[in-house]
Order: C-alpha cells, then sequence, then structure tokens
C-alpha cells in the first residue's frame, strides 16, 4: 500500500515546529513514531497535505526527574526507553509496566507517548497508566501552552482537547507519597502484538507498610468510548483495611462504571466479568507493591 502525496517537514526546533503548526493547522498531521500515522495514511483514513516530522527537534524524548517532587517525560519518549527507565519501574510502575506491554520489540522502540495519547484509542495501554498517576499534558501552540490532566484530555475514540495549531510536548507527573505502590495489567489473546481486550492501572497509597489504604487510583481501559478512572470504586477502598473482600467490591463497583461492547475480541458480559477480576488482581499487585515501598539511594 502506498502513502498518499504529502509535503513533509523536519523542524529543528520547537518554536520552528509550532510556527509550522499555526500556519498549516488542519492540514497538517504531526509524525513522532509513525506507528499509528503512517498506517492511517497507507489506508487512506488520514489524508494530510502536510507531514511535520518531531525526529530533529531536540530534548522531545528526554526524561528528567524533578528533584525527588515528580518527573518530565518528553512527548517523544519511546515506550522501549519509558519501559527500560528504573525511576519509573520504582515510583510510577504503573506507566513502566503497561509500556512494556505494547505492542512488541520492533513497535516499542518507535511508538511514542505523545502519538499514544493525541491517537486517543480506547484500548490502548498507556492513557489508564498516566491517569492514575495524576498525570498531565503540556501542550504548546505559538502563542500559548496549557497543561491539561490526562483524565480530561480525551473526548471520544480517536478525539481529544487538542488543537490543530497545539502540540504536546511533555507529560508530567508528580511523585506519588511513601507506601504507595502500582500495577497494570492487559488482557489480549495473545501475549504480545495485541489490542487489549480489558486493561486496568490501579495506584495504592498506605498510611504505613501495615496500614489502612489513604488513597486510591483505578483506571480502565476498553471498556467504554474513552479510558474511565473508577472513582467510585476508588471510594470503597480508602480509609479501609487492605483485603481481598475489599478488592472484589473495588471490582464489582467498577463494572458498573464501564459499557464495553461485544466486538470480534470478545463480549460485552466477558468484558464484565474481566473488569472485575482484573481490577482485584491489579490492586493485590499495588498492594504487594506499596507494602515494599523503600526510600530511593
Ligand atoms: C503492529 C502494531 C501494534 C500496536 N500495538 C499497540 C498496543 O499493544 N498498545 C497500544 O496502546 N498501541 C498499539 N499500537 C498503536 C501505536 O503503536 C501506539 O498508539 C503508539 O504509541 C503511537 O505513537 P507514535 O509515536 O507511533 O504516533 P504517531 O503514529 O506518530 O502519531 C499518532 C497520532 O498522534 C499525533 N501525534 C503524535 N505525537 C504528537 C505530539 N507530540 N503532539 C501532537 N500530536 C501528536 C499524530 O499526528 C497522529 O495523529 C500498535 C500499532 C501497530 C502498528
Amino acid at each position: 500500500m502506498l502513502l498518499p502525496r504529502f509535503e513533509y517537514h523536519e523542524p529543528t526546533t520547537l518554536e520552528e515546529a509550532l510556527k509550522l503548526l499555526s500556519e498549516l493547522g488542519g492540514n497538517a498531521k504531526v509524525l513522532a513514531g509513525g506507528t499509528d500515522l503512517l498506517v492511517r495514511m497507507k489506508q487512506k483514513i488520514d489524508r494530510p497535505a502536510h507531514v511535520i516530522s518531531l525526529a530533529r527537534i531536540p530534548g522531545l524524548k528526554e526524561i528528567t526527574p524533578r528533584n525527588g517532587h515528580g518527573i518530565t517525560v518528553g512527548a517523544g519518549a519511546s515506550a522501549a526507553t519509558l519501559s527500560r527507565h528504573e525511576l519509573l519501574w520504582d515510583r510510577f510502575t504503573p506507566l513502566a509496566s503497561a509500556s512494556s506491554r505494547l505492542g512488541s520489540p520492533l513497535i516499542r522502540n518507535r511508538a511514542t507517548i505523545g502519538g499514544n495519547l493525541v491517537n486517543a484509542r480506547p484500548a490502548a495501554d498507556l492513557p489508564p497508566a498516566c491517569m492514575v498517576l495524576n498525570a498531565t499534558v503540556k501542550l504548546k501552540s505559538r502563542s500559548d501552552e496549557r497543561d491539561v490532566p490526562v483524565a480530561e484530555f480525551f473526548r471520544g475514540p480517536g478525539e481529544t482537547v487538542i488543537e490543530p495549531n497545539e502540540l504536546l510536548v511533555s507529560v508530567n507527573m508528580e511523585t506519588p507519597p511513601p507506601w504507595t505502590g502500582g500495577a497494570y495489567i492487559k488482557l489480549a489473546a495473545r501475549k504480545s502484538l495485541e489490542i487489549s481486550l480489558v486493561n486496568v492501572a490501579a495506584l495504592l497509597t498506605l498510611k504505613s507498610a501495615g496500614g489502612p489504604i489513604v488513597d486510591a487510583k483505578i483506571a480502565l481501559g476498553a471498556v467504554a468510548p474513552t479510558p474511565v478512572r473508577a472513582y467510585a470504586a476508588e471510594q470503597v477502598l480508602i480509609g479501609n483495611k487492605p483485603s481481598e473482600k475489599l478488592f472484589k467490591t473495588a471490582g464489582e463497583t467498577g463494572v458498573g462504571m464501564c459499557s464495553p461492547i461485544t466486538d470480534h475480541r470478545g463480549t460485552m458480559e466477558y468484558r464484565c466479568m474481566m473488569i472485575e477480576v482484573l481490577t482485584k488482581r491489579c490492586l493485590s499487585m499495588a498492594l504487594e507493591s506499596a507494602r515494599s515501598w523503600k526510600p530511593l539511594k
């Protein structure tokens, strides 16, 4: 399949890229890893007259810790880089884990976090992980910039709040408090190169290693037109002592917050069952991780 004709731009600074976007706007598409865009262009779903590559813009791939307070992940950081990042595994586990489950080694080498979020597929791996970590995205245009919580970024399948003249430049997260642990589970028909049937990210904060839950975050993917923060299920957990029974109740509550579809990958009923089972399992994994929390060396 051949790509349709387009004009290719390779800006070497962020300012140049933003100027191009402000001039070309809706006639242009940003190219990061290309694992979504080029497929859609070959299938003639997207036919941009201009393609603006981010490849030569310095700094967009960098991951920068902020003195123990948080982390800034450049929009161009690849899933492979995220899945190998020690600090992400230690403090932002759901994101490192979700990155390690995206696609295959070849896809992970190209696929970026920015592309995964802007592409906004309901079953994508990184959005639920970003949501439980309370991540915000920095959106820049030539004249403005704004920070949007990832939980408010998605509008529907393939739709986000980003404007045609804006670039997603980074994903920012505060470091979760002590005694926090997280996990990510992806259910798919195969172990790699497969879209999620259901995915779950969870983050639990305990008062102490053996103490009650003081904060909880759960996000679910492939269960609605956009990824879902399961706020009601989180409320079931907060203030209570962690237990299998409590996690089961949270899983049951999570099901009520979703509207999964039946498709060739699985039925609505199967997805509902899996939301319950996987939420419980993911919470147990997050608990184990929270209980083994250690200060960084
Ligand atoms: C074989 C295969 C397997 C896959 N498996 C998975 C999987 O398991 N899980 C999963 O979640 N996804 C999967 N994907 C989808 C894809 O790999 C990911 O969504 C990937 O993260 C997209 O990133 P990218 O850098 O390639 O984006 P691109 O294709 O370059 O861009 C995607 C979209 O985002 C826009 N965009 C990109 N970066 C920016 C930016 N910084 N600012 C503004 N707009 C931007 C582009 O204009 C385009 O509309 C798979 C794709 C393929 C081809």
